[in-house]
């Protein structure tokens, strides 16, 4: 792939190509998964351009907010309108947090199980396919672009997997693979497609240029690589059998201390301090400062319940007192604070001294 996608991959024949297209594959339809990254946007843009019907597939994870900023799709409505094609979005919620905490071909370099995760959205790919009658998937996967997921191994497995074997072309790589169906069929011209691999973005980012494609986040975003986030999951799956999607979003918020069965996350501004609130549920527990200013915390035992017997009790208060140490640390108190502590029925006091610095990151996740 050289400085003009067009001229060189297509040839002089372009135009003409254009007008067989029209004829030969007026009815070829696909379903593309869309993250709004800049590779997908390309793949959806060629099939677009070799006049295949498009329907986008947008698949949301808890870990990839479209609204957090951190890319994995949070441009992907934009990104479809501006192509025009259908854009449809699935919501993974629960069975991705199952699937999380034993995915049958393990973590990348995070907490990131990206084959199992892509097998997932290849399934939704595979459903939505049979529903709108489309005759091949579309992804903007680039041969070793991404280590865990994207080698040939990796390509493999998600395909069976998904029971997709042959059916999943991925024009950005296309001439490194073996044809697909919809090569071998005719539905696409397998001259038409491309031959990129690898980690770097150059070409992407050139051809996004010659086909006037406002060049979209390259990265995309996936929290759970994100090393400081993947301890908070590890720590979540360590002490939690049935992480819920409310633990998740507390995830999100917050600077998190592990004090035993039970987790504080203290937070940083005006609004993580609602979003805390917001997250509270039965057996959690409020925290905040009496007469300074400063942060709300939550702290929620690992089994949900804080009724125990005696000796649990007094290990709960022990939790509780050091909770309201941290609380006062980070209010804006000179000294020892008062502490109110409430289950949303009952409220109580505690007289608090902040906590030392270096005990305090002992206690950090
Ligand atoms: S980075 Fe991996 S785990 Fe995260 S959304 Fe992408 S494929 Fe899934």
């Amino acid at each position: 792939m050289g400085e003009d996608y067009y001229n060189n991959n297509n040839s002089s024949s372009s135009s003409k190509n254009h007008k067989e297209k029209d004829k030969t594959t007026s009815k070829v339809r696909c379903v593309a998964l869309l993250s709004g990254g800049l590779d997908s946007t390309l793949a959806v843009k060629m099939m677009k351009d070799m006049g295949v019907e498009v329907k986008a597939l947008a698949v949301k994870t808890p870990f990839c907010d479209f609204d957090c900023g951190k890319g994995c799709g949070f441009r992907v409505k934009e990104v479809a309108d501006a192509l025009g094609v259908e854009l449809k979005t699935v919501y993974l919620g629960e069975e991705y947090i199952e699937m999380l905490k034993r995915p049958k071909y393990g973590y990348g370099s995070g907490m990131n199980p990206c084959i199992d995760c892509r097998a997932m959205m290849y399934k939704l790919a595979k459903e939505y396919m049979e529903e709108c009658g489309a005759d091949f998937i579309v992804t903007g996967e680039v041969l070793n672009q991404r280590p865990m997921s994207q080698n040939m191994r990796a390509l493999r497995i998600i395909e069976r997997e998904s029971n997709l074997e042959g059916k999943v072309l991925r024009p950005l790589s296309a001439k490194h693979l073996k044809p697909t169906e919809p090569e071998v069929k005719g539905l696409i011209r397998r001259d038409m497609l491309l031959g990129i691999k690898g980690r770097s973005r150059k070409v992407q980012m050139e051809l996004a240029r010659q086909l006037g494609l406002d060049a979209p986040n390259a990265a995309g975003g996936c929290l759970l690589t994100d090393k400081q986030f993947a301890r908070r999951v590890r720590d979540l799956l360590d002490h939690v059998s049935n992480p819920t999607l409310n633990d998740v979003e507390l995830l999100k918020v917050g600077r998190h201390f592990r004090l035993d069965n039970a987790k504080l996350v203290v937070g940083r501004n005006k609004d993580e301090n609602e979003l805390i609130q917001a997250l509270m549920q039965d057996g959690d527990i409020m925290l905040e400062p009496k007469d300074v200013k400063g942060p709300k915390a939550l702290l929620r035992y690992s089994n949900g319940k804080r009724d125990g017997d005696g000796e649990e009790e007094e290990g709960k208060e022990e939790v509780l007192a050091l909770a309201a140490s941290i609380v006062c640390r980070y209010s804006d108190a000179d000294g020892p604070c008062v502490v109110v502590v409430s289950d949303g029925i009952t409220t109580k006091e505690i007289k608090s001294e902040p906590i030392a610095n270096t005990m305090l990151e002992s206690y950090r996740i």
